[in-house]
């Protein structure tokens, strides 16, 4: 059968993986073509998730920072909230962005071809477009960038609008009244977050003994102490069995994670948000047709070069593993392109900082103190608590904190974790700390502006050198 389409280089899926690698392959001369089902570029990241959610977490800070100007004596009364407005602003951003990215495929001649693809053999993939019409484009390379869907669990009565993924969330349809959101890690919180501020009674269950497993305990304290202030049911080692369509709500069946412990009783609640997780695309693409493992769970295996086992055929982004986030398949869609191209190079993930923009916000990077301790790690900890900086108590936000952890024997940071407003900005310092290899006198002896949160980092360096002076 004679393709359709030929080309070098063939990217499938267009999220931030996907685009990047096509960008990329385009600017070092290889002829790209760009697969992706939905007629707008950017994946889960613009569509429906980090833009999104970040446009409606900005409002929800505007409602939380006037709620308090009362403390200093200026009162804005309860806010009037248009979801129609609010959902526009939110839709305006992302539109602004993929019409970014669709400009920036045309710039770089990279072919946009709308379709469902599945491979058919090692060289050949066939999209199938929404008229059920199917094309046949044939590759010499190809980079998989078909990314990660939402886990939707099972037995819940999904045909119900009241059952809501993330992306149903952030549709903003209504505020409901009473909103289960099941699942504390980062986008459940951010979605509670949201809720909250335009005025949803929110109750988070979260399986694990804490709200974001996988993140030091400390630095999560004052996000929930602070959510609890709020108002915020939070439910831990606790499981939602069960979900029952009412016409009234939807009535919620609790049960302990652990056998001997205790859940509440069950609830009614007008819509509920499973955030459970991600499960990655790997399964649905007829990869093995082309010579790719992929394993049970959807993952594509990948090596150092992001090359699949057919070497041709590279891989990246949420589908070849954790953490799922967008500056990971960024990265690594580089490295596929570069390496394509025949560059000689490999990487290896170590540093890749991770943030929950909720109020305060969640920070870390590098090793984390859980998981020092779990490996026998010899670390000593630098910890400056943000009660003793001037910005952050001039802004009236003293709950945070900023912690480094060096190695005992180089003295060299290999970790980091802030909790506090503005958390996801200031991890970047500590992500270039790592990566430069620096030692605490290199951070500590680093002249930040004053009075800032950024000098946090500075002083947490001296907390652990013993050398800090002057807190304020
Ligand atoms: P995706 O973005 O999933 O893109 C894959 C693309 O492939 C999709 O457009 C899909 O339609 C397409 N596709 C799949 N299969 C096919 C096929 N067979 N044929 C054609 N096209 C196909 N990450 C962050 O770093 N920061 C954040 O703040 C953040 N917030 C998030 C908030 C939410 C609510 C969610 C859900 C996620 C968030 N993430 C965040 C995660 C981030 O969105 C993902 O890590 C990122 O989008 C992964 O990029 P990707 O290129 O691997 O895949």
């Amino acid at each position: 059968r004679k393709a359709d389409i030929e080309c070098a280089m063939l990217v499938l899926g267009a999220g931030p993986g996907g685009y990047t690698a096509a960008f990329r392959a385009a600017d070092l001369g290889l002829d790209t073509v760009l697969v992706e089902r939905y007629p707008d570029l950017g994946g889960v990241c613009l569509n429906v998730g980090c833009i999104p959610s970040k446009a409606l977490l900005h409002a929800a800070a505007v409602v939380e920072e006037a709620a308090h100007a009362g403390d200093f004596g200026i009162d804005f009364g309860a806010p009037k909230i248009s979801l129609d407005k609010l959902r526009g602003y939110k839709d305006n951003v992302v539109g602004q962005l993929t019409r970014g990215l669709a400009g920036m495929a045309k710039q770089r001649k990279v072919r946009v071809v709308t379709g469902v693809g599945t491979f058919l053999s090692a060289h050949e993939l066939e999209v199938r477009s929404e008229d059920g019409k199917t094309q046949l484009l044939r590759f010499q390379q190809c980079v998989i960038a078909a990314g990660s869907q939402a886990v939707k669990l099972p037995g819940f009565p999904w045909d119900d609008p009241r059952v809501m993924d993330s992306t149903d969330a952030l549709a903003l349809a209504e505020v409901p009244k009473k909103l289960l959101v099941v699942g504390g890690g980062i986008i459940g919180l951010e979605m509670a977050t949201v809720y909250r501020a335009l005025g949803s009674e929110v109750t988070v269950v979260e399986f694990m003994d804490q709200l974001m497993p996988g993140t030091d305990k400390d630095l999560v304290k004052p996000l929930a102490d602070r959510l609890k202030k709020q108002g915020v049911a939070i439910h831990l080692k606790t499981k939602a069995a069960a979900v029952e369509a009412q016409k009234k709500g939807l009535k919620v069946r609790f049960e302990p994670a652990a056998e001997g412990g205790s859940a509440p009783e069950a609830q009614l609640y007008d819509r509920v948000l499973v955030a459970v997780g991600r499960a990655p695309n790997g399964g649905k693409l007829e990869a093995g047709k082309a010579g790719v493992e992929v394993t049970d769970r959807g993952f594509i295996p990948v090596d150092r070069q992001m090359r699949t086992t057919a070497p041709h055929i590279f891989a990246i982004g949420d589908l070849v593993g954790n953490p799922m986030l967008a500056h990971k398949a960024s990265h690594e869609a580089k490295l596929a392109a570069e390496v394509a191209a025949g560059e000689k190079k490999e990487w290896v993930a170590r540093v890749i900082p991770s943030v929950a923009y909720t109020d305060p916000e969640i920070a870390w990077v590098g090793v984390t103190e859980t998981e020092a301790k779990a490996k026998g790690l010899k670390v000593g900890v630098g910890k400056f608590p943000w009660a003793a900086s001037g910005r952050a108590i001039g802004i009236g936000r003293t709950e945070g904190f900023t912690k480094l952890l060096f190695d005992e024997a180089t003295r060299r940071v290999i970790g980091g974790g802030i909790v506090g407003v503005h958390a996801g900005e200031l991890i970047a310092e500590i992500a270039l700390a790592i990566e430069m290899g620096c030692e605490v006198g290199d951070i500590g002896h680093t002249i930040h502006p004053h009075p800032t949160l950024s000098e946090s980092v500075a002083m947490a360096a001296e907390m652990f050198d013993g050398t800090i002076t002057d807190l304020y």
